[in-house]
């Protein structure tokens, strides 16, 4: 294990061992008040509305455009981009949604693009596409390298805390996908584009495994928990395309459910919690270490109980049941769900050991 020096460099010189560009990360305080001293003048900032009100007044409105995010549909995120003003730079300042959003339309108007991290919920910060639905399917467009990421230490902290403990999916999720991606390999399943590549496994599984020695500072959003999430996060957000464009690595059964489960109920989530409950149900059915992954799950502060995200176990068995079929639609690629039909006795078996484990 690296020792913490608390300097920057000295962390990215460990994470640097991996293959590939990764976008300039800045880790600090008092990161967006600054940003008005440097943006592009006018700018665009798009953020959340419950977002907005605790970092207007750092902004001045005469050079200001606010784009408060509502959809993530193609349909609509391209009329927003056709109607803009004259703008000449891009602020992603949020979660997830915004940080995608803001991507899309830096891509689409070839826009500068600074980006604002407000919690540790998603990777996406750290990725070039933007994730974004086109009616109803996830996919992944675009192409932008910010100038910078800013991970503020204490705008991290003041979001709520399962946001940021649930950001620890986009890491665990390695577990599941290096399972599914050698189960394609092994059935002769694996897409021509994507062999079995035992190397880029090795980077990911030690990527997880130092995240896997920082829990409990991911679960209190300590500095040391920030630096390690955020700098893990760096990581997996480049890979896909580092490894030409390659997401199987760090992608599977996890995410899937997630999407199945959007499609089922219609309904947001926080990335984290589905996807978690993606990789238990995943782990469950290749049967690889499942009770690990539950209780490195727990550990971390991430409740997967159904009624937690505001859907109910029934959401769950459909995602389930519909998974293999939704795979096939959405050209998503070869996982367990494909190799093994659920039935409603591993359903129930599944069920028993999460309400168990959250008792
Ligand atoms: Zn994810």
């Amino acid at each position: 294990m690296p020792i913490c020096t608390g300097s920057n460099l000295a962390r990215n010189s460990e994470i640097h061992t991996f293959s590939g560009h990764q976008f300039t990360t800045v880790f600090g305080r008092n990161l967006v008040a600054e940003l008005p001293n440097f943006v592009h003048r006018p700018c665009l900032m798009v953020t959340m509305e419950d977002l907005w009100p605790k970092f207007e007044r750092h902004f001045n409105l005469e050079h200001t455009e606010v784009h408060l995010v509502q959809s993530l549909e193609l349909a609509e995120l391209d009329r927003i981009a056709d109607d803009l003003p004259a703008i000449n730079s891009v602020i992603g300042l949020g979660g997830g949604r915004a940080i995608d959003v803001a991507k899309f339309v830096s891509w689409r108007r070839r826009l500068p693009l600074f980006q604002v991290p407000t919690s540790m919920s998603v990777n996406a910060p750290f990725g070039h596409r933007a994730g974004i639905r086109d009616r109803g399917v996830v996919r992944y467009m675009g192409w932008t390298v910010p100038e910078a990421v800013y991970v503020d230490f204490d705008v991290i902290q003041s979001a709520p805390s399962l946001l940021n403990r649930s950001g620890i999916c986009e890491i665990l999720c390695y577990h599941t996908a290096h399972y599914d991606w050698k189960l394609a390999h092994q059935r002769g399943k694996a897409e021509p584009q994507w062999p079995y590549d035992p190397c880029l496994v090795t980077e990911a599984r030690q990527m997880m495994d130092l995240v896997l020695t920082r829990l409990d500072d991911i679960r209190q959003v300590t500095e040391e928990g920030i630096r390690t999430l955020m700098l893990a996060n760096r990581w997996g957000g480049s890979t896909f395309h580092n490894a030409g464009w390659n997401p199987r690595h760090i992608e599977g059964f996890d995410h899937f459910l997630f999407y199945a489960l959007e499609q089922v109920t219609g309904r947001g989530f926080i990335h984290g919690q589905p996807v978690c409950l993606g990789i238990y149900i995943g782990s469950e059915l290749q049967e690889n270490e499942p009770e690990r992954i539950l209780s490195i799950i727990q550990q971390v502060g991430v409740d997967i109980r159904p009624e937690a995200m505001g859907i109910t176990w029934a959401d769950v068995v459909e995602a389930m049941r519909i998974l293999p079929q939704y795979i096939e639609q959405a050209g998503l690629w070869y996982t367990i769900a494909s190799d093994k039909p659920i039935t409603d006795e591993f359903a129930e078996r599944v069920r028993q050991r999460i309400y168990d484990a959250y008792e």
